[in-house]
């Protein structure tokens, strides 16, 4: 007889294929998809079977419960999803290296898209000269109502800790950033040691292989309230899911002048009587748009666009 129960769980981490999924006792075992339409994600509820006597302690997943958001990366080949059920992104930038203006654009159009709050965290301010500049150069999105938060992850003291706890709590984030922003050093404030335990089941999972680190599921508190999701990838962020036609509405500085536009189709790229063209550059109005937002904006449309025709 088939003695296996139907269980429920989420999905931490993913490893080509396999992924682990932690039970609501805390325990994690690997489970294997069935199928294609059991392909999980980071973040996803799942149910699950045991595996059979003398399989063991690994899983199946039967089905992938049903989603409030996705979140999408695309590497040269293709769009794929890596993690689901997020209520907000924390975008860490930091004074130096310096940060693109495009990559931070991109990320907060993804969240924008799935309808949740993006903040940026704006790391090294011990660096007081460059850390002015790079804050300077997040007024645009000051202006746009983001939330910026000046951080010091490296510093003694713990009032960034307190401060991003509060932020956190009770919350699944999904913590981004360009290499060399602090993101590692930002998981081991929260997390210690949680970094080096991913690199261990990466490595078994993958017979002792070197692999590029994936997306990972961090509880911040022992009640598990509070995850943290940590994914590599800022550039590759995948947005060609993004119907272009929809895009000035996701850039929250364009998005209130689309209802000036005389044409319901308009791009804002060529059009006669276009709202959001007459606000670029327009230095005398509080709400003008940016050349580089606006190029932005161009360069993202056309690349929608020839995805998708
Ligand atoms: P990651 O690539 O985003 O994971 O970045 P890391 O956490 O590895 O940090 C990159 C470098 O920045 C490391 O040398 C860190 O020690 C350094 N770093 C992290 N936070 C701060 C900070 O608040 N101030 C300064 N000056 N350096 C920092
Ligand atoms: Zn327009």
């Amino acid at each position: 007889s088939d003695r296996r129960t139907l269980n429920e769980g989420l999905v931490v981490a993913s490893h080509g294929r396999h992924c682990v999924v932690e039970s609501p006792d805390g325990v994690r075992r690997i489970c294997h998809p069935r199928g294609k339409k059991s392909q999980a994600v980071v973040g996803d509820r799942v149910s699950w079977l045991s595996a059979t006597p003398g399989q063991g302690e690994e899983g199946t997943i039967e089905k992938v419960l049903p989603r409030k958001n996705l979140f999408y990366r695309q590497d040269e080949i293709r769009t794929k999803s890596f993690a689901a059920n997020l209520d907000q992104v924390l975008i860490l930038v930091a004074a130096e290296p310096e940060f693109s203006a495009s990559q931070l654009s991109r990320a907060l159009i993804a969240a924008e898209a799935e309808h949740i709050t993006p903040i940026i965290g704006l790391n090294k301010a011990d660096l007081v000269d460059n850390f002015a500049r790079a804050w300077g150069r997040l007024a645009p999105y000051r202006h746009m109502g983001y939330q910026v938060m000046p951080l010091s992850l490296k510093a003694e003291g713990t009032r960034d800790h307190a401060l991003l706890l509060e932020l956190l709590r009770g919350k699944n984030t999904l913590v981004l950033g360009p290499s060399g922003a602090g993101k590692s050093t930002l998981i081991n404030l929260l997390v210690p040691g949680a970094l080096a335990e991913t690199r261990e089941i990466s490595q078994a999972l993958n017979s002792g292989k070197h692999t590029t680190t994936s997306t990972s599921w961090y509880w911040v508190d022992a009640e598990r309230h509070t995850g943290l999701i940590d994914s590599p990838g800022f550039q590759e962020f995948g947005l060609h899911h993004i119907d272009p036609a929809q895009l000035a509405a996701y850039m929250l500085d364009l998005k209130p002048h689309v209802a000036q536009c005389k044409f319901y189709n308009c791009t804002h790229l060529h059009e006669p009587g276009c709202g959001v063209m007459v606000a670029v550059s327009a230095e005398d109005r509080p709400d003008a748009i940016s050349e580089q937002r606006y190029r932005i904006y161009g360069d993202l449309f056309a690349e929608l666009s020839q995805s998708r025709y």
